[in-house]
């Protein structure tokens, strides 16, 4: 099966969070399948590795009244051959996201995503499109493209990877863009709410909707966390799938070899040390060491460490978050490390490196999130038996599993309703077991390494729905 991937991230070239984790994992895990990936993304001025690109060709598209030009550049990496599209002004950026036009930058990368799967002879049977970002493809491949012999049978695939982003625009301003195609493309099923909602399309054109874990898949047919799309989403249910995203290997997979003969417990001791001297905090190996690693917004639980966070220091702890995101939290971050240097440290960039040595360092992850389409880093702080403390929520639910005497393989601590008290009283369940019973503090570290969240099982999970989906046609 050829299957083309058209995203706005993907590792190794650009991340800003879990999607672009997704994005270099995912084809690398289904080649490993034997099919056939490839994926398409902007050529933002920041990637990484950008001068080891080649380029392909070029062609223009009339796009908002005017003729514009857009290249082609290429790279291989692991076997996967990504595409980039490259437009002087669009993507010509130092942030990936957050412009006042960013619908207009990817409805752009849309329009030309489609027109050069002809101009690079891909066609595939399936194109996976992945967030707003990308949703409008589906509406583009149905109202238009699928009526060109070179376009026909190809299968729509849309994963929500954060339902809270939705791509909204005002519509006259899509009406410039699409000028007189507007009137063909522009209908009901991607307006909502007064405003164009990219989002929307995706959900409504799809052939297939996934979501990165079975209970986000449920959630989001609520109005809690239906995000004012639920009644959407409970109309296509039956196209719905959860599948829980996966990680890369870590330090103790069976195929990595490195530090075998260290023991999970000198291991530990050894990258938190190191760990507290980078963050300049006082170097303690018995210090319950607590980390987060994130965006820095309000779906991550913030507020509620920012409202008890006097309660949670009057215990042993060091705290060290590494994040950027939100004036406010930032703001906050920095403020509370220089009212409490020997506890907090706020590493306040995007360092994948530094996030690896946290993960490694510290004994216990915090994410209290808000809402959790699925979460990477509990994953990964499992990977290096750092013990997550999370709201039961969304990925963080199928992943974690929460102490208590009779749970079989806990590997975390969990609280169920989004309050700073049932935080607080979970970060102090840790710490009780973390101090005083040291034996069920190694079986936690154990359990936490245990874990299959290979990409591999997702892989197979993601090839039965494309299967699926190839034999209905
Ligand atoms: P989300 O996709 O909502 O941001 P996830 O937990 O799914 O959350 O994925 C976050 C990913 O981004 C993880 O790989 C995490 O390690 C990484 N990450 C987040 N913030 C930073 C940062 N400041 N520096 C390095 N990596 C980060």
């Amino acid at each position: 099966m050829k299957v083309l991937f058209i995203a706005s991230e993907a590792t190794p070239f650009i991340k800003t969070g879990g999607l672009g984790d997704v994005l270099g994992s995912l084809p690398k895990a289904l080649h490993n399948e034997n099919q056939n990936c490839i994926v398409i993304l902007p050529k933002y001025r920041d990637l990484l590795y950008a001068t080891s690109l080649s380029f392909v060709t070029e062609f223009t598209i009339w796009f908002g009244f005017k003729k514009q030009c857009c290249s082609i550049y290429t790279a291989i990496v692991d076997k996967i051959t990504f595409y980039f599209i490259d437009h002087q002004q669009y993507f010509n950026t130092h942030n990936i996201y957050g412009y006042g036009d960013d619908y207009e930058r990817f409805v752009f990368f849309d329009v030309a995503a489609m027109k050069a799967i002809r101009y690079l002879q891909l066609k595939p049977d399936i194109i996976h499109l992945h967030d707003w970002q990308t949703a409008l493809i589906a509406l583009l491949y149905k109202e238009k493209y699928n009526q060109y012999r070179y376009y026909k049978d190809i299968k729509i695939v849309f994963t929500i990877h954060n339902l809270a982003y939705q791509g909204k625009a005002n519509p006259s301003a899509l009406r410039r863009l699409f000028g007189v195609d507007a009137l063909k493309y522009l209908n009901k099923n991607c307006f909502h709410n007064g405003y164009f909602n990219i989002m929307k399309s995706g959900l409504i054109y799809s052939d297939i909707i996934t979501t990165v874990s079975p209970t986000y898949a449920k959630e989001i047919l609520t109005k809690e966390y239906g995000e004012s799309l639920e009644a959407i989403l409970q109309t296509h249910q039956n196209k719905l799938y959860g599948i829980l995203n996966g990680v890369d290997d870590g330090p103790y997979s069976p195929n990595n070899s490195s530090h075998q003969n260290l023991t999970i417990h000198r291991k530990k001791q050894v990258a938190k040390l190191a760990l507290q001297k980078e963050c300049h905090l006082p170097i303690n190996k018995d210090i319950a060491c607590i980390g987060m690693v994130t965006r820095l917004t309000w779906q991550k639980g913030l507020d509620l460490i920012l409202q008890k966070i006097n309660i949670i220091l009057n215990q042993n702890i060091q705290l060290i978050i590494l994040g950027v995101g939100d004036n406010q939290y930032e703001q906050a971050l920095h403020q509370l490390q220089k009212q409490y240097p020997r506890q907090i440290s706020f590493q306040q960039k995007y360092d994948e490196n530094l996030a690896q040595r946290i993960y490694a360092g510290i004994d216990m992850f915090l994410m209290p999130s808000l809402f959790e389409p699925c979460g990477l880093s509990q994953m990964i702080a499992l990977q290096h038996a750092s013990i997550p403390i999370v709201r039961n929520i969304g990925g963080l639910r199928d992943s974690i599993r929460n102490y208590t005497q009779s749970t079989k393989q806990a590997n975390g601590f969990t609280f169920d309703n989004y309050s700073a008290n049932e935080m607080v009283t979970s970060i102090n369940r840790a710490l009780t077991i973390y101090y005083e019973d040291k034996k069920t503090w190694q079986k936690l570290m154990i359990h936490a390494i245990s874990n299959d969240f290979s990409w591999e099982q997702s892989a197979k999970q993601y090839l039965v729905v494309y299967k699926k989906l190839m034999q209905e046609s």
